[in-house]
């Protein structure tokens, strides 16, 4: 049997076995691969980011959100002339 094979309840039973150090590990893995870019800056997103549109399209960090927040507003007073 391959892998990818393993049915749902096998895979919950796996994970019952492992033990709270292989927990904390696994969850720090996942953590860092929930960890995004900001499209931006390059810099770190906290926590669920910010849509970077119409500057750019993916996520943006806090500091560029008041960016693209201003830009947002002038492109809607621009729209309103
Ligand atoms: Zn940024």
């Amino acid at each position: 049997m391959k892998n990818k094979d393993i049915p749902q309840n096998e895979t919950a039973k796996l994970l019952t076995t492992i033990t709270q150090v292989e927990r904390e590990q696994i969850n720090k893995v996942l953590e860092r691969a929930r960890r995004k870019k900001c499209v931006l800056c390059g810099g770190e997103v906290v926590g669920y980011g910010h849509n970077a549109q119409p500057l750019r399209k993916g996520l943006c960090c806090d500091d560029c959100n008041n960016k693209v927040i201003a830009i947002r507003l002038m492109a809607t007073r621009e729209g309103e002339k």
